[in-house]
């Protein structure tokens, strides 16, 4: 690896790479259990150092008043990644087990394509609209609106779509203007270090602006949202830590935007092709071993269909193998970690304690007892209300459940602490009117239609997140509004 020294990953702090105060700590590939190396391992010393960093760049540069300068930086960073994107596709499908051909996709080639994108909106936003004269109290009044960036942004993501998530928030945080203290997960620690050492050696990206502390300490992310100095908490997360994100963030009542979890429902009307539709739902499941908050984990199939869905669904996760995310035909590899693995295999325990029944899959798959992997697992039988069916699982876990008419299929949507995603299936336009009107959720897909897209804002309802990334509304999730009023004549 060329761009991670061999005794182990280094923080980018002010501009420099920099050692971590608490020395090293492993990085492992998940398929095969084996250390790929070390990674730096920082304290609460190089945290206070980074956010300090980070407030005088804000304060102290030309970097959040010239957006010439940003879009150009953020255009140079884009291609400085795309000359490393080798050495980068080996360090995701190694450390994140994410299979090799989603970083054709959203694991690495879309994210780092979308930073052209925030370029665009620092060159081409209005930053400033004239609201024109008016005479509130008599006073006639001349009103400029400008759009300012918040300051210092923490962000803070999880490791399963590590270049997704990090470069959703640094693009358009960037773009607006703030300066960055990202603090990634320590399951993927070489995926934000690698961008670090690019940044650093190969941008013009100034001091400070952006500063990457990698821990194997959940604690520095509490660090870093309780700091009186960060303005804002860009958070991606289990809804649980989000929970705590939120509650740390008040005492200084910092801008918190919160991207969480989900259990989204895939809805099989019954004027739909039941068993193509139920092939797509469980192939789905599949993608990247079921790690993405917005995958579909509920399969709702109209009652008279139950068997033939059932069957369809079982089939198509049967003949999913799981296997080396190396492999480019891959598309189920291993979960991150074996704390994960066990998790979903407790799920799936859970769900025969519930009165269901495991149609296919349910275990470790043979052969594969070295590495985190689970097979594609098909629940059915329980009742809404188990756990499988309300609890976000993160692994190829897909629960199907009968509905009673297109209403039913809503209600039982909607029967969800979270609101994040979800793809409905159908032939008449008007039903499918009906139920894209009655879900609640942040995206939908109608009949395998793709929201994913720089231009689109994604996030949550519910217990699902507050605000939403990527889009010209992720965007301004960075920025402020200040009025000028200035008496009309002056
Ligand atoms: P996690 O919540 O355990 O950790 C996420 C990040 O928060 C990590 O960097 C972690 O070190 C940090 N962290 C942990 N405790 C913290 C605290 N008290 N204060 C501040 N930071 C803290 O999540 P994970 O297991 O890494 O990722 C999986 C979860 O992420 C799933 O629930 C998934 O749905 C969610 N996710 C959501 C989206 C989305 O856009 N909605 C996208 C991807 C993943």
């Amino acid at each position: 690896m060329s761009l991670l020294p061999a005794d182990g990953s280094r923080l980018l702090i002010d501009g420099k790479l920099v050692a971590g105060g608490d020395g090293v700590f492993a990085t492992v590939n998940p398929a095969t259990e084996q250390v790929i190396g070390y990674a730096a391992d920082a304290c609460g010393a190089d945290m206070d150092a980074a956010i300090t960093a980070a407030r005088t760049a804000f304060d102290d540069t030309e970097w959040a008043s010239d957006p010439a300068l940003r879009a150009r930086c953020l255009l140079q960073l884009r291609d400085a990644l795309q000359a490393n994107i080798e050495e980068l596709r080996a360090i995701t499908v190694a450390e994140a087990g994410a299979p090799t051909m989603l970083t054709s996709g959203p694991q690495l080639a879309g994210p780092i394509a979308d930073l052209g994108y925030c370029a665009e909106l620092a060159e081409n936003y209005s930053w400033q609209t004239d609201l024109g004269v008016a005479a509130p109290m008599g006073i006639s009044t001349h009103r400029m609106l400008r759009k300012e960036p918040v300051g210092v942004v923490g962000a803070i993501t999880p490791w399963n779509f590590p270049h997704q998530i990090n470069f959703a928030k640094l693009g358009p945080a960037l773009a607006a203007g703030n300066t960055v203290v990202l603090k990634p997960a320590p399951d993927t620690p070489w995926c934000a270090a690698a961008v670090g050492a690019i940044i650093a050696e190969q941008t013009d990206i100034p001091a400070g602006v952006v500063n990457i502390v990698t821990s194997a300490d959940h604690g520095l992310g509490a660090r870093l949202t309780a700091d009186p100095r960060v303005d804002l908490i860009s958070f991606t997360g289990s809804t649980q830590t989000g929970r705590s994100v939120m509650a740390a963030a008040a005492p200084t009542l910092k801008k918190t935007f919160l991207e969480l979890g989900g259990k989204s429902a895939f809805i099989v009307l019954d004027d739909a092709n039941i068993a193509g539709a139920c092939a797509v739902a469980a192939f789905s499941v599949c993608v990247h071993a079921g790690q993405g908050c917005a995958i579909t984990t509920r399969l709702l199939v109209p009652r008279a269909a139950y068997d033939e869905a059932v069957q369809a669904t079982a089939a198509t996760l049967a003949g999913i193998a799981p296997g080396d995310p190396a492999d480019p035909k891959t598309v189920c590899g291993p979960l991150i970690s074996r704390r994960q693995r066990d998790r979903v295999l407790r799920y799936i325990d859970s769900a025969l304690a519930d009165g269901g029944r495991i149609v296919t899959g349910g275990g470790i798959p043979a052969g594969r007892e070295r590495g985190w992997f689970v097979e594609p697992t098909l629940i059915a039988g329980v009742p809404h209300s188990a756990r499988v069916a309300r609890e976000e699982i993160f692994g190829p876990v897909l629960v199907i459940i009968p509905y009673d008419g297109d209403d039913d299929a809503i209600r039982l949507a909607n029967d969800s602490p979270y609101g994040l995603s979800g793809s409905v299936w159908g032939a008449d336009p008007e039903r499918l009117r009906h139920v894209t009107a009655g879900v609640r959720t942040g995206t939908l897909s109608v009949n395998g239609g793709v929201w994913y897209s720089a231009d689109v804002p994604f996030g949550g309802y519910k217990q699902s997140g507050i605000g939403r990334e990527m889009g010209v509304a992720g965007f301004e999730e960075y920025l402020e509004t200040k009025v000028i009023a200035t008496a009309h004549g002056h």
